[in-house]
């Protein structure tokens, strides 16, 4: 007869799967943010405006002016977001656009499909963010824009990259995915929010994401209302302002009804969330500070902490995540390869830059779970297991 059950390796199975502290809990974990959903997708099953749809309009006005006015255009998701960027701008086959290497690559894979040759180049050890110091080696005579990515929920160094834009009369495309609400603080004390710097801004709705909603989505913000038109126009297949007349050749990439009323909900808790996610970012700091063999990212102003991510020393970060798995603490590795390394990439970029950062930080790096909703005490057991791991107890 089989005993499994009353073996203690079940029982330990069992133990760790009921307090698993998953990497990610999205918001609609929450029954109260259920039935407020319901009744709201109640309506929509009503109006049957499943394209198009008011509350799209209504949450564009919204988040523009959470964005200080911005010109706001929703559309399918973030990676769509930057390729229309990038056709409202103009760049075409040929042309060159600097990205750093260390992202999840949306932006270079958006370049290639435009035929436009993405320069890659490496980025700064302690912000995981684009080096400004390697851009003069990177550029080129086929130089036309530059992909600022605000990594991590942390703006990049943007004084010098528009500096450096300005001078070489070079766009600037920021990829704030992983940032809005992000702030960045230039030398003379003004202060700006991700996003808003650039040419065009571009974020992303997806789940994870400091605005997340039940699926894809994403925006794109744009300082010129002309070139917002260009956008809007490029995601509708082109049309300008009459229906059936296409005036472009574009695409079709469209917030869904469904998810605007979603990002409607949660908008209105975007600045509690991302006080949430600095708390939470504090106590790591707390916990971890002393932990030898750790280095812990700095606690920047304006940096929002879509992630948390932690070097780990000596190579040992694969087994600090073995560690954590077998407590049931669900990590990911963010990112395991270089933009440069990715095998579909390879052949048809131009490296800017030699990237000992970017390929030192695939080796090293780990993110653990950091999200509005973690429970103080579960982060206390996940910075409990990472003492414990590193006291060698
Ligand atoms: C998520 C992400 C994107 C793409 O956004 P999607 O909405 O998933 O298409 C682009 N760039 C970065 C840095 C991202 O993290």
């Amino acid at each position: 007869m089989c005993r499994y059950r009353e073996t203690d390796a079940y029982r330990r199975a069992v133990v760790v799967a009921m307090q698993r502290i998953p990497f990610f809990r999205p918001l609609t974990d929450s029954p109260a943010v259920r039935k407020e959903l319901l009744a709201d997708f109640e309506a929509l099953l009503v109006h049957g405006g499943y394209v198009r749809g008011p509350e799209v309009t209504c949450f564009e006005k919204q988040l523009s002016s959470r964005m200080g006015g911005a010109v706001t255009v929703s559309v399918g998701n973030g990676t769509d977001a930057l390729l229309a960027a990038f056709m409202a701008l103009g760049l075409k086959r040929g042309d060159e656009v600097i990205v750093p290497s260390f992202t999840y690559p949306a932006a270079t894979e958006m370049l290639l499909l435009l035929g436009i040759t993405p320069v890659l180049v490496d980025v700064c050890e302690d912000t995981f963010n684009l080096d400004p110091g390697l851009l003069t080696d990177a550029l080129s005579e086929k130089t036309r824009a530059i992909v600022p990515v605000h990594l991590f929920g942390l703006c990049a160094e943007m004084e010098p990259i528009l500096a450096f834009a300005r001078k070489h009369d070079l766009f600037v495309v920021e990829d704030a995915a992983q940032s809005l609400g992000a702030v960045y603080a230039f030398s003379d004390g003004t202060r700006q929010q991700a996003a808003l710097m650039g040419d065009v801004g571009c974020t992303s709705f997806f789940p994870t994401k400091n605005l997340g909603g039940l699926g894809d989505g994403g925006a794109v913000f744009a300082r010129d209302a002309g070139l917002a038109a260009k956008v809007r126009s490029l995601v509708n297949h082109g049309q300008g302002g009459r229906r059936h007349e296409h005036e472009q050749t574009g695409f079709n990439s469209r917030l869904d009804t469904v998810q605007a009323i979603a990002l409607l909900r949660f908008l209105p808790d975007l600045e509690k969330h991302l006080a949430c996610r600095r708390t939470l970012a504090g106590r790591y700091e707390c916990g971890l500070c002393d932990c030898d063999g750790l280095v812990l990212p700095e606690m920047a102003p304006g940096h929002t902490f879509n992630q948390y991510a932690v070097r780990v020393l000596d190579n040992r970060r694969d087994e600090l995540g073995a560690c954590l798995a077998e407590n049931g603490i669900d990590t990911m590795v963010y990112y395991p390869l270089g933009n440069h390394q990715q095998k579909a990439y390879t052949s048809r970029i131009r490296k800017g830059s030699a990237m000992p950062c970017t390929e030192n930080l695939t080796r090293s790096l780990i993110s653990l779970p950091i999200f509005p909703g973690l429970a103080e005490r579960e982060q206390d057991r996940i910075i409990r297991t990472i003492r414990k791991f590193f006291s060698g107890k």
